[in-house]
Order: C-alpha cells, then structure tokens, then sequence
C-alpha cells in the first residue's frame, strides 16, 4: 500500500515537471510593458500580506486574461482577498496567480495553452474601488534557493516567488532580452531569431554570402520578412559588385583610346622641340 502511494506521488511529482516551458506572454490582451510598474513585485509595505508578490497590469475592465504560458488550471473560485481568481499550474512545478477577475473563464482540471483567455479584468476582491487590473503572481512549491536575498523583507519568502518581469521577459534570455509591447509578446522566443539575423549580417559584412540562409523558425511574420530580406542582400551586393566590375573596365576600356593617343601625340608635339632645344 505504501509503495503504491510512493509511486502515485512521485508520478504526480514527475507530471509537474514534465509540463514543458513553454513561451510566456503579457497575460493581458493587449497590453505592453507600460501596463504595469517595474517596481511593484515585492513591493513593501503592502497591506496585510506586507510585500506584493505580483505585478498589476492596469487594464480596461472586460479585458481578456490570456494564459502566460502553458499548464493546467488547478483551480477557479472566489475569495475575499484575490476576489475571483484562476490558478494555474505551468512548468517546474510554478503557480501563476491571475486574481481580481471580472468574470472566469476557466474549468478546473483542464489544460490551457499560452494566450489562451481564461477570464476578464475586473476589481473584485480588496481590488474593489481600485482601478481595473490583473494581478499575477508566480509561486514555486519548492524553494528556489537562488532567488534567495536576505536584503529583502519577507525574506524566507523571496526563495518561493518568481519576479514576473524575470518571467516575462523570458527567464535565460535576460540580459538581453526584447520586450514587444504589444499584443503577441513572445519575448525570448524573439530574441533568438533576432540575435540569429544580427550574426548573418556579420557574416555578410565579412563577406560570407553563402552562409546567409532565411532563418528556419522566424517566429513573426516581420522576422521573416527581415530575414528574407537578408538572406536576398548578399546576393544583391554581389550582383552590384558585378556590375560596378564591368562598368569600371568597360570605362577604362573606352578611355584606353583616347588616352594612348594623346599621349603619343604629346610624345609626337614635345620631340621636336626637345631636338630643337
Ligand atoms: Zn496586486
């Protein structure tokens, strides 16, 4: 009996890390960067739970709440402080929090995919009277030992929270990150092609016109467009370079001419004078 519940929890425990990371998104439709402040995650003090564990995307009430990355919707309800909320539980075991919804609309125990709506925004709960935002945090059930600082309050608790601007921007392609403000932000997922094109046009300035290909996954249709564009520009340059080839011997051809016989007949005017001299 005891091995049978060991392997039931341990299956579980392997099922919540086997939902794969997904890309993350804004999880307001058409919201940007500019929705939220920076500084808010973490922020003390904060009313009765004394640091603000999230971020609140300011938004028009009716809003919809789109999934930030893939998982499964553990549970939807109501309570005095979220007010009508949705938990979701995505990739290495996280839990994102989307709280103070006008209207849910999510089913428990189903899967959701990054973009997916899942509600409106709304004011309920202690977000009554305030203006109109999606709260969303990220909890990690284990603890995180890396997001560790002592500096902070609450600091035991720093190890559980994800900082959902880390999130969004797309955890390891942090110091570099795009943020597209607008309403498909797939950050790091952006980032790569684009830091893909930044190497070919490298590659085309040294010269290396047959190395430039269009990228295999673009991800946008702009990147693709970029990308095409690019992988047409050596070919471009070498067809100019062609050209200005021809044109300059084509010219110097033309004048070869002329010149050698102005130079003979200098030659021809200044002999007799030099005889004569
Ligand atoms: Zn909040």
């Amino acid at each position: 009996m005891k091995i049978k519940w060991l392997l039931l929890s341990l299956s579980v425990l392997t099922a919540g890390f086997l939902i794969p990371e997904s890309h993350h998104r804004i999880p307001v439709a058409g919201a940007s960067v500019a929705d939220w402040h920076p500084k808010s995650f973490w922020y003390y003090p904060w009313g009765r739970s004394g640091t603000h564990k999230g971020i609140d995307i300011f938004a028009r009430e009716g809003k919809p709440v789109l999934a930030a990355s893939d998982g499964v919707v553990i549970y939807t309800g109501n309570d005095s402080v979220g007010g009508n909320i949705v938990l979701v539980l995505a990739a290495k075991w996280q839990f994102h929090y989307y709280a103070h919804l006008q209207r849910i609309d999510a089913h428990a125990f189903r899967l959701v995919g990054t973009g997916e709506p899942i509600g409106t925004v709304g004011s309920t709960g202690n977000a009554s009277g305030k203006p109109p935002h999606l709260h969303f945090a990220i909890r990690s059930l284990f603890p995180l030992p890396w997001l560790y600082d002592s500096r902070k309050p609450q600091a035991w608790n720093t190890m559980f929270y994800i900082d959902p601007n880390k999130f969004l921007a797309g955890g390891k392609f942090m110091s570099k990150h795009i943020l597209v403000a607008d309403d498909g932000a797939y950050p790091s997922s952006i980032s790569k092609p684009i830091r893909e094109l930044i190497r070919q046009t490298g590659r085309i300035k040294q010269g290396e016109q047959k190395l430039v290909e269009p990228l295999k996954k673009p991800v946008t249709c702009e990147i693709a467009l970029l990308s095409g564009s690019f992988a047409d520009m050596p070919q471009a340059l070498a067809e100019r370079a062609d050209y200005v080839q021809r044109f300059a011997s084509h010219v110097s051809h033309e004048f070869k001419t002329p010149l050698t016989s102005m130079q003979r007949a200098l030659f021809v005017v200044s002999l007799p004078l030099s005889v004569q001299g």
